[in-house]
């Protein structure tokens, strides 16, 4: 594996991002850096503040003011937000709820954009919605994830010990308001894998055999 190679895993929530990304990370021995916690760590910041969540200025501000590195202690090497391992609470419902309106402004991305370039710049596993298209457009390998609704509901219900019924809604709401600000597509040149009937295990492997066939690892 090369020093700088960077890897995009893209996709809705619930897709299996997390999951494969964090297992490829490890197995190719590169640092796993979820762009999703920094939008979510913006969002979390602005909620305790009580910042309008239209005021761009200042979301940004707040996005510089966040300090984003990673833990290289840990394995894979994870990202770290002022110092600490990112707080259970950024999963919360209402994280969850804001979370798209503040990552709706361009600002906000842009300043997050530079912060993920730099986390990246030694190589990575990333995951988000725009790695392939923006952030990294000449990452060595970059997978879309996709996924039936139901199936990425009761994956997420699963993984957050949630009703699934609450879980669906949920999803579905930020499904609408991600394609409403920031409709997320796959890059042009990103292979596109359904996980709906694949296991974590299955999507592993498949992934995999993609890094080969790049040559990213023999
Ligand atoms: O991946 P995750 O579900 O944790 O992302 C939370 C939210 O952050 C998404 O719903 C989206 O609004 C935003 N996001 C983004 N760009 C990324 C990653 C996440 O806009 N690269």
């Amino acid at each position: 594996m090369m020093g700088t190679t960077v890897i995009a895993i893209d996709g809705p929530a619930g897709s299996g991002k997390s999951t494969l990304a964090r297992r490829l990370a490890l197995e190719l021995g590169l640092p796993y850096v979820n762009t999703g916690l920094m939008y979510r760590a913006v969002a979390a910041r602005a909620l305790e503040e009580g910042l309008d969540l239209d005021d761009e200025a200042s979301l940004a501000a707040t996005a510089r003011e966040l300090r984003f590195d990673l833990d290289p202690t840990v394995r894979p090497a994870e990202l770290t937000v002022d110092g600490g391992r990112p707080e259970a609470s950024l999963s919360s419902p209402e994280v969850e709820s804001t979370v798209s309106r503040v990552a709706r402004h361009p600002e906000v991305r842009e300043v997050l954009r530079q912060d993920q370039r730099r986390l990246a710049a030694g190589g990575a596993v990333m995951e988000g919605r725009d790695i392939g298209t923006v952030v990294a457009p000449d990452a060595a390998l970059k997978v879309f994830l996709q996924a039936h609704p139901e199936q990425r509901s009761r994956r997420r219900a699963r993984e957050r010990d949630a009703p699934a019924q609450e879980t669906a809604e949920a999803i579905s709401a930020r499904d609408a308001q991600d394609a409403r600000t920031n409709p997320f597509v796959p890059a042009p040149d990103a292979v596109v894998l359904d996980t709906t009937r694949l296991s974590a295990e299955e999507s592993f492997r498949r992934a995999m055999e993609l890094v080969r066939k790049r040559g990213l690892r023999r």
